[in-house]
């Protein structure tokens, strides 16, 4: 049977996969103490009575949680329900010290959303919970620390339908997602730091079958890559299974990044009886509808939309309006440029060019640039103005990202101004003319190409400063039919 997988026209089997996504919110505090929720600091200094879980301290709920959580699932098009309910998940892990999580079941806060043609489930609200540190590989000498720093931070975990049918487009909707929620500035989606991290249920039945086959759970794929190895190898293993005649195991497996496989962690059998029951410590989540459109009103305009507003209004193709979205520090950069005066295809040019160049040899972010936008449509107006030389502007912008200075500053003190004075370059001209009679003569006798060698000797006798545009016209003029010059070289020629 497997002769028959990727050999025929159509596969024999397809892969159905839905990803479970969670996300730590941005906020300040945790989702139901005051304890700082920012990533790192010394181990379990950002605690208290709540997020330890001690006996008898109360949760009470972070409503900029709950605003973000809002915020989140409406860019994913889901239904915000006015009401929703808070739910022990009971299990005990030792970085779970109250022995539950609180997190949300039957009513989650909002549900039936759509990213890129992929079913959004629901989003529901959580508590993170602690870390646990291992040290050690041989028995006797292994030791496990756990950080409560972690615990209590706010999540939302998205949850999608099966849409996916292959480890690429998995990867690719995951990609995108992290780009939604990184723009709605309510992740940082920092994977390697575990502020959004991915599991996913993945299943393979007959092409065609209009049931899905049994599923088992991949955890622990916290990067794109992972993401896309592991479901590959998932799906291949169980193609393999079915086709030798056996079943898939409803199981949950981990991803081995070492070995390139996944492994099965625990069976249907061993799986946990969370045994749901609403918290009884607090109140329903409540979202009226104004607040709802009180956050919607506030949400930036998102990268689809602003990638088509940048092609309508600024007149740019479709491709530099795609870069110029890929993340909203970019497209904010790209309008201060514009409004700081910059004709907009050349901010493009700028910024997708030198910019990006730069920032990438540097490891630098945009929004930090040493060359703010306002300073980027500076240099832009210096070469629209004939003052710079492109190649010139390459230099200039090179001195500004490593100096923080001005275009205009760095050409007065450094004396970089392009010669654009006619007389002087018609003096170049001249003088170049006479003294390669040789080019002279092919460009008469129709070599064009004998005309940018010359082009170039005026500018090595300008030292590169001279005005390319003023340098063509005069010497189309130095070589026209009308001047002596080149009449005495032409008959001299002849
Ligand atoms: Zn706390």
């Amino acid at each position: 049977m497997t002769s028959g997988f990727g050999v025929q026209g159509s596969r024999p089997y397809e892969p159905a996969i839905g990803l479970e996504i969670h996300a730590h919110l941005l906020t300040k505090s945790k989702i139901f103490c005051g304890c700082s929720a920012a990533f790192g600091g010394a181990p379990n200094t950002h605690v208290c009575p709540v997020c330890l879980g001690l006996p008898g301290a109360l949760p009470v709920l972070n409503r900029a949680a709950v605003d973000d959580a809002v915020r989140a699932s409406l860019a994913l098009g889901c239904t915000i329900h006015d009401t929703s309910i808070f739910a022990r998940k009971n299990y005990f892990y030792p970085d779970l010290p109250k022995c539950y999580q609180i997190s949300q079941y039957e009513q989650p806060l909002a549900t039936g959303g759509r990213l890129g043609g992929v079913r959004i489930t629901r989003v529901h609200m959580e508590e993170d919970a602690g870390k646990s540190l291992h040290e050690g590989f041989v028995d006797s000498d292994r030791k496990t620390y756990v950080d409560f720093n972690r615990s209590g931070v706010p999540l939302i975990e998205i949850v999608t339908e099966p849409d996916l049918r292959s480890a690429e487009e998995a990867a690719e909707f995951f990609s995108r997602l992290r780009a939604t929620l990184v723009w709605l500035g309510v992740n940082d989606g920092n994977m390697e730091e575990g502020s959004l991290r991915c599991d996913a249920n993945v299943s393979v039945r007959p092409t065609g079958s209009p049931t899905l086959g049994t599923k088992a759970e991949v955890k622990n794929l916290n990067s794109f890559r992972f993401l896309q190895k592991a479901l590959e190898h998932e799906i291949a293993r169980q193609i393999d299974v079915i086709a030798e005649g056996g079943r898939v195991v409803q199981e949950t497996r981990l991803w081995d990044p070492a070995a390139g496989r996944t492994v099965s962690m625990r069976s249907k059998e061993e799986a946990h009886d969370y045994r749901y029951f609403p918290d009884p410590d607090l109140p329903p989540i409540v979202v009226e509808a104004a607040r709802i459109a009180e956050i919607r009103a506030s949400m930036p305009e998102m990268p689809e939309a602003r990638r088509e507003r940048f092609v309508a209004q600024h007149a740019l193709p479709q491709y530099d309006a795609g870069q110029l979205t890929q993340s909203r520090a970019l497209a904010d950069y790209f309008e201060a440029a514009v409004a700081a005066g910059a004709p907009p295809k050349l901010a493009a040019n700028w910024i997708m060019g030198e910019l990006a160049r730069k920032l990438k040899e540097q490891g630098g972010e945009i929004a930090h640039s040493p060359v703010t936008p306002e300073r980027l449509a500076g240099l832009i107006a210096l070469v629209d103005a004939g003052t710079l030389s492109g190649s010139m502007a390459k230099e200039v912008f090179e001195k500004m990202y490593a100096s923080n200075r001005t275009a205009a500053a760095i050409v007065e003190a450094e004396g970089l101004s392009q010669i654009d004075d006619e007389s002087q370059i018609a003096a170049l001209v001249a003088n170049v003319v006479a003294t390669n009679a040789n080019a002279v003569a092919q460009i008469r006798a129709g070599k064009t190409s004998a005309f940018g060698f010359l082009v170039g000797q005026v500018m090595k006798a300008a030292k590169g400063k001279a005005n390319p545009k003023r340098i063509n016209e005069l010497l189309q003029k130095a070589l026209g039919s009308g001047d002596s010059s080149i009449g005495n070289v032409s008959r001299r020629g002849h």
